[in-house]
């Protein structure tokens, strides 16, 4: 009897040919910011960091009624402009002093100027004549303005890892593990400025694709030491907010484990797990992306 089951046959898959396996690129539910919002909150009580975190839920819960009112989306630096604007109104009076000045600046330049400092913001750069205090408000601008407009575009369907965000171009956020349809765990990046997540390996280096030499920081008592890479069980003992550090090029990532925290949310939990960013950084770690709510040194 002939077969002809489709599916493909074991040598093609082993060759890396079979793309529909790939989880599909996931889009942001379109209450991506209240649900970050509410997470924030939620991990808000007892952190550290409540005020600043409690900050940032305000400011995403700000982030929805816009991405919710936007009728036309483009990527025009006059919208992006009005996007600051609007934001910096429904911000009024809950800012700390330093940033409601520096905000007031950044609304006053004119939208070219804005959207030279927003160009090098989106790379996670920091333009010096900027008003620092305010770009993560315009970072905020800018994730309205991304998601609304891309979340409107055909989905693309990236046949291998790319350590950029296949629908923007962005930067890495953190990255994501879930439960797939099959059961197994996998794993998306979540990009900083459009909120789509894309497949990436599960254990595998976003910025230069080794799959070896990984460590996994989480925060543990001080005298803690990462285990040993064991490939066999790669996501035993570990904690929902981690970071992935990479031996090779000596790059970074948030992960985030829906498995470990299904309330979890990676934008909110990165925020919330800023320690792990300095252990990683001491460690000699350089972060792969960017959190456009939290920008060091501003
Ligand atoms: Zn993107
Ligand atoms: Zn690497």
């Amino acid at each position: 009897m002939t077969s002809t089951h489709p599916i493909l046959p074991a040598e093609q898959i082993r060759a890396g040919q079979a793309p529909l396996l790939s989880p599909p690129v996931l889009r942001p539910p379109a209450d991506l910011f209240a649900r970050r919002a509410a997470r924030l909150r939620q991990l808000a009580d007892g952190h550290a960091m409540a005020d600043f975190l409690r900050l940032c839920a305000t400011l995403c819960d700000r982030q929805q009624t816009l991405l919710d009112a936007a009728a036309a989306p483009s990527l025009a630096p006059e919208w992006l402009a009005t996007l600051l604007r609007q934001l910096a109104e429904g911000l009024a009076g809950q800012l700390p002093a330093p940033a409601q000045t520096a905000l007031d600046q950044l609304t006053s330049l004119p939208p070219a100027a804005l959207q030279t400092v927003a160009s090098a913001l989106s790379e996670g750069a920091i333009n010096d004549d900027a008003p620092l205090a305010a770009l993560p408000l315009l970072g905020a601008a800018l994730q309205v303005q991304y998601t609304a407009y891309h979340r409107a575009r055909p989905l693309p369907q990236p046949d291998h890892q790319t350590e950029r965000c296949p629908c923007c171009g962005g930067l890495p956020l953190a990255s994501v593990l879930t439960r797939g349809d099959s059961g197994h765990a996998q794993r998306h990046a979540l990009c900083a400025l459009c909120g789509h997540a894309w497949p990436v390996g599960r254990v595998r280096c976003l910025g230069c694709g080794n799959s070896r030499d990984l460590r996994y920081y989480s925060l543990a008592p001080q005298d803690y030491e990462p285990p040993e890479p064991d490939h066999q069980r790669p996501h035993q003992t570990r904690g929902a907010q981690e970071v992935e550090a990479c031996g090779e090029c000596h790059g970074a990532l948030k992960q985030v484990s829906l498995l470990q925290d299904p309330d979890a949310e990676a934008g909110a939990d990165d925020l919330a797990s800023l320690a792990l960013d300095l252990l990683a950084g001491e460690a000699g770690y350089a972060r792969l992306g960017f959190n456009p709510l939290f920008l060091p040194g501003t």
